[in-house]
């Protein structure tokens, strides 16, 4: 493969999306000089041509790929420092700095037998009162529990008062909640050996959870993530989710929203049932049913980045009624699956 240059699709000439692809890989590339600066249409693909243009910017910082198109977390381990949103000296890009997230346990920092992490995992039943006090449980007040919620003993965020305070280095309180959703009571399954109804269940688990939180002052945005592996940031084997709320939309959200409402604007359609039409009968297919789609975007920016969609339009996970909410479950667990087949069980992250 040559290299060339692609531009997400939903995006209007942002030069920060513009992505090089070299061999067959994708890497994020700096803004580019002046005379690229220009609005490219979809699907637009020109030849990176000159490596300098074409600049890799080398990731100095440790990231958390889960939030990578929402939010960059730069871990900087400082356990005495309460959590804290920092702006970029320039741009409107802000970072979350997590004091106190060092103290985390890692259970990949050595082989522990399977047998003892059952024993020892805070996230197994029996191990309850180790993780703080219980939100939810399904089934709700079941002995055996399903899945369950709780406050992460070691949150990004934090619900503490602090100040704004603007200038160079601006910062303010990293104001919100931070929840940990253990999707099922069984130590080492993952979505990849999840059935489609219990896929079901944790979407729904999702969309409740995240409506209870909408609803909460001071609740910008929630973020529903996953790490899964011990390459994805994660720090428990156990499987589970992440629910983070933030007081804002972040700035890669939102250029998101305003793309897809000029997209809507200049073509009376919605850009998501565009894309996942097209990609439906694609290349870059990776698995479809009646209702939902996964594929490969057109500009991925990571290795096997992979979206998932329902076919017809919906805003949200709530939209989607039961037989609609079995497709995209359905879609998941097959993805997933794949995955795990193919690439021999890899760490990834998922975004809601
Ligand atoms: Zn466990
Ligand atoms: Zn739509």
């Amino acid at each position: 493969m040559l290299c060339d240059l692609r531009q997400r699709s939903i995006y209007g000439g942002d030069d920060s999306q513009l992505l090089l692809y070299k061999d067959g890989a994708s890497l994020p590339v700096r803004p580019l000089s002046m005379h690229s600066r220009r609005g490219l249409s979809s699907d637009d693909v020109r030849p990176a041509g000159n490596p300098v243009q074409g600049k890799v910017v080398e990731e100095k910082n440790r990231r958390v790929d889960a939030l990578q198109h929402l939010f960059y977390f730069q871990y900087h381990i400082l356990s005495h420092m309460a959590c804290e949103l920092r702006k970029d000296y320039l741009l409107d890009r802000w970072v979350i700095i997590a004091g106190g997230r060092n103290k985390r346990p890692s259970e990949f920092v050595k082989k522990v037998d399977e047998n003892t992490s059952r024993k020892t995992c805070f996230f197994c039943p029996g191990n309850e009162e180790t993780t703080p006090p219980e939100i939810w449980r399904i089934p709700d007040d079941a002995k055996k529990w399903g899945m369950r919620l709780f406050p992460n003993k070691f949150p990004a965020v934090s619900v503490e008062d602090g100040e704004h305070i603007g200038g160079l280095l601006e910062c303010m309180p990293a104001y919100g909640t931070h929840e940990v959703l253990v999707e099922t009571p069984v130590h080492g399954k993952s979505f990849a050996d999840f059935t489609v109804k219990q896929m079901r269940d944790v979407l729904n688990a999702y969309e409740t959870r995240i409506r209870e939180l909408e609803a909460t002052q001071g609740v910008g945005y929630v973020c529903v993530f996953k790490n899964q592996g011990k390459a994805s940031g994660a720090s428990i084997a156990h499987s589970h989710s992440q629910i983070i709320t933030l007081p804002r939309i972040p700035p890669l959200v939102k250029a998101e929203v305003q793309a897809s409402k000029k997209y809507f604007r200049e073509n009376e359609r919605c850009v998501f049932c565009d894309i996942a039409k097209k990609e439906s009968a694609g290349e870059r297919l990776v698995f479809k049913n009646k209702d939902a789609v996964a594929f490969t975007p057109y500009a991925s920016r990571f290795p096997f980045e992979t979206w998932i969609a329902p076919v017809k339009h919906a805003r949200r996970i709530g939209d989607l009624d039961g037989r609609r909410s079995e497709f995209l479950a359905e879609v998941m667990v097959k993805t997933f699956g794949k995955m795990k087949s193919l690439l021999d069980d890899p760490s990834y992250n998922m975004i809601v």
